[in-house]
């Protein structure tokens, strides 16, 4: 049988990895926050584990668009410094 393997898009790079290689950020009633387990309820955006797509995202203030929500500057350093943490 074969076994389905799921996909996610990084929206800083557009690639299609996946979607155990890479890092879901999840939005939901509490916030932004770095989601470890995968498992939170929220709306998901994935990015890789690479901290030059993680810059893209801050940048290009990518999460603006996948939660069609404005982010704020605390917010991304929130999740850089839990991303960062992580590695
Ligand atoms: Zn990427």
């Amino acid at each position: 049988m074969e076994k389905k393997v799921p996909m996610r898009t990084c929206i800083a790079c557009r690639q299609t990895k996946p979607k155990k290689q890479l890092i879901r950020i999840v939005k939901n009633e509490n916030g932004i926050s770095l989601d470890k387990t995968g498992k939170v309820n929220g709306r998901g955006a994935y990015i890789c584990d690479d901290i030059e797509c993680f810059k893209k995202l801050k940048k290009g203030k990518l999460l603006n668009k996948s939660f069609k929500a404005e982010v704020t500057d605390a917010e991304y350093e929130k999740i850089e410094e839990a991303y960062v943490g992580k590695q």
